[in-house]
């Protein structure tokens, strides 16, 4: 059996892979990396969801990649335009021929024998199953499960005539013109697709059992409009990337250090654009803290516009059960409906459900800790990808794939072969990775890494911070251990090992081609 190895193995081709391929083969250009996706198409979140008005709810001078600017007007921008991007991004380095597609990587096992890890790989095309091994894995899995999102039972769901939808399973062919819909939710999905669906169905109304904190922002940026005029698109984007950074810090610090003060602010900002008389309270001014949950963006007012003029309208109440035809409410009130959309949320995933093990021990990403919120305690020579939740995504993504390459690029020069965040993990303070009181990140906390409130250990959500520690910031600090070279170099292979050339014409790989696996150390 040969067994292809690569250098470094990247999971998942979304945003955040299509951004460590950059990272990886222009900062470790000697290094060969393949990226594993399992779906058939680059984009991942951007790809999955097609439901109506989706689009960033983050600006796209922070969300887009550093190395690559948004040429775009709009700052809020439409989901099939990021979708575009990360794919030119993707074919314009090249960085595409680099990934193999329905390809899901089911386990990863690190033999410290052998200091690499082997991968099983499921082919999607074929059915078949393909081992292969790697010095380094990078997963950039996103963080929810592609499958299914969250779907609470609601009684009687399976009574109703109309068609009962979820986000992540949108049906192209659903017209909703003239409908009546209801959206169950009220996170960013609910708000992101009512007033997109508003302008063309009867009418709609979004129920949700509590409010969320809505922050209205313009959909244009004016100062970057304004530098447009005498900069370049590179530098004007750079200042309104800064800037935008700055001010998600400051209205992050005022919502956790004024929580009062914000709220006001946002209940304020809410009533300015609805109805004079308008329940803002009851529908508008949530019972948590601002910031305590992901706070959702309304680009131009867009959903209080809907609801000003009668296209939209919000009920807060408990639904008691969905009959042929309709919701029925706590308090008794029926809302008629042709479609019932059930925007409850993501189901959060660790790790891409990739089953990780080192030296046969299956690794609990639960009972792991986070360090500098890209590796695991004690799994050497792995490291995923995750962005912020109170910012862009890419801006934290971007910053551990620069420290990744960091990393390699030390090991590289100091010749060792494996790294790994050392700790005695009974020893810390146990805190939940996501700072937030968000259904599915509770639901889903048990399952993930924790953080502890000291460095290296804390997740400190300021992209300024995390700049200092992940680009500039020592990579031996005492707690990352680091072990020597693996003895055999190229061409002093031991006997069953064969140098051949490259193998694969999709993506280039170390032209070494194991004829079987080395030694004995893995047992997947
Ligand atoms: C509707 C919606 C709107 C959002 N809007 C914003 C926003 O405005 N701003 C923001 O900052 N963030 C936003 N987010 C968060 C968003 O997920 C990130 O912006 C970003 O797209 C994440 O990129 P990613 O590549 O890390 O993960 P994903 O986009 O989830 O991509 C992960 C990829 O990995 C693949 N994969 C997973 N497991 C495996 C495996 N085992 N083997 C092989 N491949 C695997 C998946 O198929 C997928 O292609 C939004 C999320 C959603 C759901």
């Amino acid at each position: 059996m040969s067994i292809e190895h690569f250098d470094i193995v990247v999971i998942g081709a979304g945003l955040s892979g299509i951004g460590a391929g950059y990272r990886l083969q222009t900062r470790c250009r000697g290094k060969r990396y393949v990226i594993f996706e399992a779906r058939q198409a680059i984009g991942g979140t951007w790809d999955l969801f097609r439901f109506p008005g989706v689009r960033s709810d983050s600006d796209m001078f922070t969300l887009a990649y550093p190395f690559r600017p948004w040429k775009g007007a709009k700052a809020i921008a439409d989901g099939p335009s990021i979708l575009n991007y990360v794919r030119e991004t993707a074919r314009e380095f090249g960085i595409d021929r680099h990934i193999r597609f329905e390809h899901r990587v089911q386990s990863a096992s690190w033999s410290e024998e052998e200091t690499r890890w082997l991968l099983v790989v499921k082919n999607g095309a074929n059915g078949e199953t393909v081992r292969c091994t790697c010095d380094f894995l990078y997963g950039c899995t996103g963080y929810y499960r592609y499958e299914a999102g969250y779907e609470p039972t609601l009684p009687g769901a399976e009574r109703f005539r109309g068609a009962f939808v979820h986000p992540q399973r949108w049906p192209a062919e659903l017209d909703y013109t003239g409908k009546r819909v209801v959206v169950i939710g009220s996170g960013a999905t609910a708000v992101t697709m009512i007033p997109a669906m508003a302008r063309q169905a009867a009418h709609v109304t979004m129920v949700q059992r509590s409010p969320s904190y809505l922050l209205s922002l313009p959909a244009r940026d004016a100062t970057r409009e304004l530098l447009r005029r005498f900069l370049p698109l590179r530098a004007a984007n750079r200042i309104a990337r800064w800037k935008n950074i700055l001010i998600g810090i400051g209205i992050y610090q005022l919502c956790r250090r004024a929580p009062k003060v914000a709220r006001r602010m946002l209940r304020e900002g809410a009533a300015k654009n609805l109805p004079s008389g308008y329940a803002v309270d009851k529908h508008f001014n949530p019972r948590y803290q601002p910031w305590d949950q992901r706070m959702c963006i309304v680009p131009d007012a867009d959903l209080f516009r809907s609801i000003s003029e009668g296209r939209a309208s919000v009920v807060t109440e408990e639904i008691e059960t969905i009959t042929e035809g309709s919701i029925r409410l706590q308090s008794g009130e029926e809302l008629e409906a042709d479609i019932i959309v059930s925007a409850t949320g993501l189901q959060m995933l660790a790790l891409g459900g990739v089953e990780i093990s080192v030296d046969a021990t299956r690794v609990e990403p639960g009972r792991t800790f986070i360090y500098k919120g890209t590796m695991l305690s004690n799994v050497p020579n792995f490291a995923f990808c995750v962005g912020y939740t109170n910012a862009s995504w890419t801006l934290r993504a971007d910053l551990a794939s620069v420290f990744v390459c960091r990393l390699l690029n030390h090991m590289e020069r100091h010749g060792y072969n494996t790294c790994r965040p050392e700790c005695d993990t009974a020893s810390l303070e146990a805190r939940p990775l996501l700072d937030l009181t968000s259904g599915y990140v509770m639901r889903a906390a048990a399952r993930l890494p924790k953080q502890a409130p000291e460095k290296p250990w804390l997740i400190q959500q300021n992209y300024v911070l995390d700049m200092m520690t992940m680009k500039l910031g020592g990579i031996e600090d005492g707690i990352l251990k680091f072990g020597p070279r693996f003895p055999y170099t190229r061409g002093d292979e031991p006997q069953g090992v064969v140098a051949a050339s490259t193998t694969s014409s999709e993506c280039s790989v170390r032209s070494t081609t194991f004829s079987s696996p080395r030694r004995t150390g893995w047992t997947a």
